[in-house]
């Protein structure tokens, strides 16, 4: 009985969203037509896919003000030129993508707020009626861009709060200041009041490290004394860059030095209790160290039928995880999104997750991937 009620909630809540999507734009009926499309596709794992992705990530920067010292940001690895995305690039984007997606997020590898012109990018997202979501530490917030920050229609604003106290928080970003992100949020929420604002949604990110999992059940208080919400995340070791150096050129190093630098990785930093540790971690760890085979799907996949991740120079990449300029698939600089879409190496990606690969396709990123980027 309570799963059929459970169903129902949902059914309808997916119907109220499709209503709502509906309503909001001259381009609504496009958007959820495009949307039940690529679920359609999705489960059929076709490699052709005539709907258009429903969301995009748009890089608008990968500068960053941060130190992260688990991201390949902030450790200084680099990949692909420093840069920000020019606007008029940024508008021939997002006109292009607005008649079907419905979901844009303005961050990808660096931070958003970065970009001198995110508060009329956001503005410009908000105009089309498209859902925009922000992801930032808040170090280039000063307190007097709150009322840009509120007003420019923002839906969600997520905070990369990675400790509760001015300790853990450092252990994580250690030339930045605890003290100073609570200060930004609280100017955030203050501003949503005097404005009467219900928008951003603003929610703490947190990743659970073994330095900070006894705080995490903290958390949850933490962020409603804020009026805020929060969501805790798996630590990310990005173990599949190791070995490479900071400029991304292979270092040499054996397999067994290897093995031995992702188990002293894990042991570093993964949270004790095995709950909080994503089950891939737990095998390599189990395994001595070696990472799952090329062809072994741990996980379902599904990011090339309904994303796409766009760097600031134009680079389509199929994922998130994908931090180098070698695995793009694609420029949408040079070609539409939709030639991309569905180009050779999007859909040997397709091919490539069910592990129906054909001869003829070129070598991509998830020929080596379990289902998620290690
Ligand atoms: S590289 Fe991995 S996570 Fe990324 S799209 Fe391919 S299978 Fe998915």
């Amino acid at each position: 009985m309570a799963q059929i009620l459970q169903s129902t909630q949902k059914q309808v809540s997916r119907l109220v969203t499709a209503l709502r999507i509906i309503v909001s734009s001259p381009v609504g009926i496009v958007r959820v037509t495009n949307a039940a499309m690529a679920k359609a596709q999705m489960r059929l794992r076709s490699s052709y896919c005539p709907a258009m992705p429903t969301s995009v990530a748009i890089e608008v920067t990968n500068l960053c003000s941060g130190d992260c010292v688990l991201c390949p940001v902030g450790q200084g690895r680099r990949s692909r030129s420093l840069g920000m995305i020019e606007w008029d690039n940024f508008t021939r984007l997002v006109d292009e993508v607005s008649p079907y997606v419905t979901f844009i997020g303005l961050y990808n590898w660096g931070e958003p707020l970065m970009h001198p012109r995110i508060y009329d990018m956001i503005e410009y997202v908000k105009a089309r009626k498209i859902h925009a979501e922000v992801s930032s530490n808040l170090h280039n917030l000063e307190t007097e861009d709150s009322e840009r920050l509120v007003r420019s229609g923002l839906d969600v604003l997520g905070v990369a709060l990675h400790g509760l106290s001015e300790e853990t928080y450092r252990n994580y970003q250690p030339r930045h200041r605890f003290v100073d992100v609570i200060n930004k949020v609280k100017a955030v929420c203050e501003t949503k009041r005097r404005l009467g604002s219900q928008t951003p949604e603003i929610r703490l990110d947190y990743i659970v490290r073994s330095d900070n999992e006894c705080e995490a059940p903290l958390l949850p208080d933490f962020a409603a004394n804020l009026g805020v919400g929060h969501f805790l995340e798996e630590t990310s070791l990005n173990l599949r860059l190791l070995p490479y150096d900071r400029t991304m050129k292979p270092r040499n190093v054996s397999e067994e030095q290897l093995r031995k630098e992702r188990l002293e990785l894990m042991d570093r930093w993964l949270p004790k209790d095995d709950a909080k540790v994503n089950p891939v971690y737990r095998m390599v760890r189990e395994n001595g160290g070696i990472m799952p085979s090329g062809g072994q799907k741990i996980f379902q996949c599904t990011n090339p039928w309904h994303h796409m991740i766009i760097c600031w120079d134009g680079d389509v990449d199929l994922c998130c995880g994908s931090y180098e300029k070698r695995y793009s698939v694609g420029n949408v600089f040079g070609a539409s999104v939709r030639e991309v879409w569905n180009n050779s190496r999007y859909r040997a990606a397709r091919r490539s997750i069910r592990n129906k690969k054909q001869e003829s396709d070129p070598w991509i990123l998830c020929d080596v991937c379990p289902g998620m980027l290690l």
